[in-house]
């Protein structure tokens, strides 16, 4: 007989929520620590979505989104977290951008950029000061319509050099391009600005393990191997609102659903339809899902080592940065990130991951020939342009594999297979779904600015302070001051 993953749980949690992304395990932790009693489904057998890691034989651990982080991670994961979460986050210093209209090594801060803007790119220092104070001040409620291509324009008006320099590792950052607003350019860059880019030293592994513990010890319970197939809905004192789902073929009851699935699946495959206006599923239908990735993870032989190339090495071939050639299928635009011993202390090993952006349209239809074929080349294309990094490279690999788009659908279950939730419209939608289904909310990479791991994590709080009033609205017997749902508005 199968076994049973949802063995000895409850009939009825305060909380119920759908995947451990890093926005949905905060969530669940928040939540937990606030005495809410929580129950945490994931479908994959690993907790940490996205952020997460796998071993090959021949001792390999590779790490999927572990590439660097804004320093604000460390408050974040105090606050949310723990202290040794937080203690364990440091500063990687080497990033590097290699490409025909410059090569810069830099710290990836204000200060470095300042200096670099000046020196090798000839700006005025008045120009980019103004640059940075003016993308500080920028603000999410100002509605500002105009486009990142819009504003490089207006600051550096013909300098294709300066847009690839500001853009390209914003791209792979949060799939953003510059025809997206250009606040969702300016928070992100001026967060990394501030103090560089931060890892987490102890693998993915480690953090995710210490985010298990710490969801136990303020007494949240999580289940993996749990796929989450429809939330329920019920008419409550003449409105409609979410009670439970059922998960594994069973029905399971709460005051309050967190999603950390995908936003279009929340609601037009979880909740379906019929639970929301015809307006709120068209304004969901319309919402432009965002790109995905492919990356070749490579592993170096026990005993091999590699010289010191930077943390994180930007390379493109391409003679100037266009969106649309980052996420073609034979891009020669790349991000290396190259994993020393010092990423897990205590290890002598080293990897390389490569991550180039992608679109899930490209991938999806293949034939498994062509498909093992395209990843082939994939691999192959990698490895040649890391030989112009470390020419001696090839003899050191032994372990090569790709993933795809379709990875990321088949391991997450994301809509197209998207790395980074949705386009800035999604925002919107996930914010005003409780409005729509009481008791359901939405929390993950949404809208380009909630995403990357410090976004996911700030969202999830956002998304468990709302839930948490929410419950104590819902237990003073007011439901009258919650917002009403669409079915009441309509009835
Ligand atoms: C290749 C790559 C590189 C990246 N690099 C970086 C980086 O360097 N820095 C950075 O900050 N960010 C990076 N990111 C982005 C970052 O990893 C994500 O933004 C973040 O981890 C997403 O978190 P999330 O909470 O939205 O949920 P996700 O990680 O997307 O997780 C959602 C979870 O929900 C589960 N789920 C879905 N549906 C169901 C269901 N029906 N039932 C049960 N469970 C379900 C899924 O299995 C999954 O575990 C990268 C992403 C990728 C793909």
């Amino acid at each position: 007989m199968a076994y049973d993953w949802l063995k000895d749980i409850e009939d009825h949690y305060d909380i119920v929520v759908i995947g451990s992304g890093l926005a949905g395990l905060t969530s669940a932790n928040v939540l937990a620590k606030c005495g809410h009693k929580v129950l945490l489904l994931e479908h994959h057998y690993q907790l940490g979505g996205l952020a997460t890691w796998f071993t090959r034989k021949g001792g390999h651990m590779f790490d999927i989104s572990l590439h660097g982080f804004p320093v604000w991670m460390i408050k974040s994961a105090r606050k949310y977290w723990s202290q040794e979460i937080a203690d364990a986050i440091v500063q990687i210093k080497g990033i590097r951008f290699i490409n025909p209209q410059f090569q810069i090594d830099t710290t990836f801060d204000r200060e470095d950029f300042t200096r670099i803007l000046i020196e090798k790119f000839k700006i005025s220092a008045k120009t980019v000061e103004r640059f940075f104070t003016d993308l500080r001040a920028m603000n999410f409620y100002d509605n500002n319509p105009e486009t990142t291509g819009e504003m490089f324009e207006r600051y550096f008006p013909g300098r294709d050099d300066v847009q690839r320099l500001l853009m390209e590792p914003i791209a792979y950052a949060n799939g953003s391009t510059l025809e997206d607003p250009a606040i969702t350019f300016g928070i992100v860059f001026s967060n990394f600005m501030s103090k560089g880019v931060y890892t987490f030293q102890g693998g993915t592994d480690t953090l995710i393990k210490k985010m298990a513990l710490e969801l136990k010890a303020n007494g949240a319970e999580v289940r993996k191997h749990v796929t989450v197939e429809k939330i329920v809905t019920k008419e409550c004192n003449g409105r409609c609102v979410a009670t439970g789902l059922v998960a594994n073929d069973r029905l399971i009851r709460c005051d309050a659903i967190v999603s950390n699935a995908n936003l279009k699946n929340t609601i037009l495959r979880l909740a379906g339809e019929e639970n929301f206006s015809p307006d709120f599923v068209a304004q969901t239908k319309e919402v432009r899902i965002n790109t995905s990735s492919c990356q070749v993870y490579l592993g170096i032989r026990k005993g091999e080592t590699l010289p010191h190339i930077g943390d994180l090495v930007f390379a493109s071939e391409e003679s100037k940065f266009a969106s649309e050639k980052l996420v073609g299928k034979h891009t020669t635009s790349r991000a290396f990130s190259v994993y020393y011993p010092d990423t897990r202390p205590g290890s002598n090993r080293y990897t390389v991951v490569v991550s180039v952006n992608a679109k899930y349209t490209d991938w999806e239809t293949m034939s498994d020939e062509i498909y093992q074929q395209e990843k082939m080349c994939l691999i192959e294309e990698s490895i040649t342009a890391l030989e112009k990094l470390i020419p001696d490279i090839r003899a050191k690999i032994d372990w090569s594999e790709a993933s795809t788009p379709c990875t990321v659908e088949h391991y997450t279950k994301h809509w197209s297979g998207t790395s980074f939730g949705t386009k800035f419209e999604g925002l919107k939608v996930s914010m005003e779904l409780p409005q729509q289904l009481p008791g359901l909310y939405h929390t993950g990479s949404v809208g380009i600015i909630m995403s990357g791991w410090l976004g996911t994590i700030n969202y999830g709080v956002i998304v468990a302070n709302q839930v948490d009033k929410f419950l104590a609205t819902k237990r003073r017997g007011s439901l009258a001051s919650s917002p009403l749902s669409w079915k009441k508005l309509n009835s």
